[in-house]
């Protein structure tokens, strides 16, 4: 079903300025062709509101995998809420809106010729959009691989690494310390190896009391710390002899090394043992943008902020976690925000008219344990001058520091609809 651009303006909330600037004539009867790489969180939006918007513009998914586990939830897996089955997405949606999906790896893009490669052949587009998410930069800790990852695994990509590391959580005796390696700024999802410690934690209080949880953590601060903190105080004694979570700040706390056999972390002074060891690595850009040459020098992808095309190679958008989105955090949610300005913007230069100038949101949600979750939302705006996207003063905000308990406890309520309407939104 096509949307009518009013819809589709207001689904991609591109609404005000575009009312200025005139709405983009849909491109009607031709087969402009948009090929996407990568079919998770930011590429599928892109596909899917490319296809509402203008059903005769061929979209095509290059995406490895059969399935898509979103990362979003995951953390409950580790927890023992849901099963790796509650978070599995499918393709299956997307077809039905006439979108192809080819399950292979892109090996390629050439910027040039305008095709995108794979093992089996090449995809030429009009226009094409990246989302390869990130990269796990292994050389950055001494001693760690993709080798190393199957025995203290990242679980920073959900699926098979999620599993293995729920299994060695549920193996590991009573008693034993869980690390969590949190990695350096800029990385995927900012609270999210602090709503891992408290998933955690909160499933070995009633399962091995004994144990504890230890954030080995590179950085002084992070992402909603003073909600995070006071939350570990009142549900699992942080600060206390017997807290079950344990937070080493600082470059002191920065592993440098591991050994994967022993399961150890070594600091600069120390060595930490672990029954578990989940280590997030330092990350990039999906190793394809980096290929293609998308990626600076910092590791990931420059854009035009009102576009996400990319500033490097023009007729290619980046989006999601691989792009530079300055006070957007690398969430799902912001690459859902993306996906749809993106796709208006893509649908407005292929109709040679200037894209409008849009407005991006994101939320981020963390279930810190049962009955009690926090929030950080806001609404962005491209500034003035078209090279930052701010936050907009005012618009979102944090859970309040005394907010009641049944506040807290609806907020783990707000997060699951959340996640319903955000997988719909996508995958449906
Ligand atoms: C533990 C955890 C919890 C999180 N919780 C939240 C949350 O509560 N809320 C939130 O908003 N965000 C959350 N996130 C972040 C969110 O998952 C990511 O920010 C989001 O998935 C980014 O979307 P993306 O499209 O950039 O990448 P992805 O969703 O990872 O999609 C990238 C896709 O590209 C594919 N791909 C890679 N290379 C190639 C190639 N060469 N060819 C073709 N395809 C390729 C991959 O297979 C993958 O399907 C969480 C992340 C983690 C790790």
């Amino acid at each position: 079903m096509s949307m009518n651009r009013r819809d589709f303006v207001k689904a991609t909330g591109a609404a005000a300025a575009v009312g200025a600037l005139g709405v983009p004539t849909l491109a009607l009867g031709n087969t402009k062709k948009v090929v996407v790489v990568g079919g998770g969180t930011g590429g599928a939006t892109a596909a899917k509101y490319l296809k509402l918007a203008d059903e005769s513009i061929d979209v095509t998914i290059i995406e490895p995998n059969e399935n898509y586990y979103t990362c979003y939830m995951s953390n409950e897996v580790l927890g023992g809420k849901r099963g790796l089955d509650d978070i599995k997405q499918t393709y299956d949606g997307l077809k039905a809106h006439g979108i192809k999906v080819v399950h292979e790896a892109a090996t390629g893009i050439d910027a040039d010729k305008k095709v995108v490669k794979t093992a089996s052949g090449e995809f030429p587009y009009d226009r094409c959009v990246v989302s390869p998410g990130v990269s796990m930069l292994y050389d950055k800790i001494e001693g760690y691989s993709a080798e190393a990852a199957t025995k203290m695994p990242h679980a920073w990509k959900a699926g098979d690494q999620t599993k293995l590391l729920r299994g060695q959580l549920e193996a590991m005796d009573d008693g034993g310390v869980v690390i969590i390696v949190a990695p350096p700024n800029p990385y995927r999802c900012p609270p999210g190896p602090y709503e891992r410690a408290s998933q955690i934690a909160m499933y070995l209080q009633t399962e091995k009391p004994k144990s504890k949880v230890l954030i080995l953590d590179p950085k002084q601060r992070f992402s909603k710390q003073g909600l995070f903190t006071q939350g570990w105080e009142r549900l699992y004694g942080y600060g206390t002899d017997n807290a079950l979570i344990e937070w080493l700040p600082g470059p002191d706390a920065a592993v440098t090394r591991i050994d994967a056999d022993t399961k150890t972390c070594y600091t600069t002074f120390d060595e930490y043992a672990g029954a578990v060891v989940n280590v997030i690595p330092p990350q990039q850009a999906g190793q394809i943008a980096v290929d293609a040459g998308l990626a600076d020098d910092s590791g990931w992808c420059p854009v035009n902020k009102k576009t996400f095309e990319s500033t490097i190679h023009k007729g290619i958008h980046v989006i999601g976690d691989a792009a530079i989105a300055t006070a957007m955090p690398k969430s799902g949610y912001s690459a859902n925000s993306q996906g749809k300005v993106a796709a208006a913007a893509i649908i407005a230069m292929m109709n040679d008219e200037e894209p409008g100038v849009p407005s991006y949101v994101n939320t981020c949600y963390s279930i810190i344990g049962k009955d009690y979750g926090i929030s950080v939302a806001a609404v962005y705006r491209l500034s003035e001058d078209g090279q930052t996207i701010a936050g907009v003063e005012g618009a979102g905000g944090l859970t309040p520091t005394d907010a009641p308990e049944f506040a807290l406890a609806r907020e783990v309520e707000y997060a699951y609809s959340w996640y319903d309407n955000i997988v719909y939104d996508i995958f449906a």
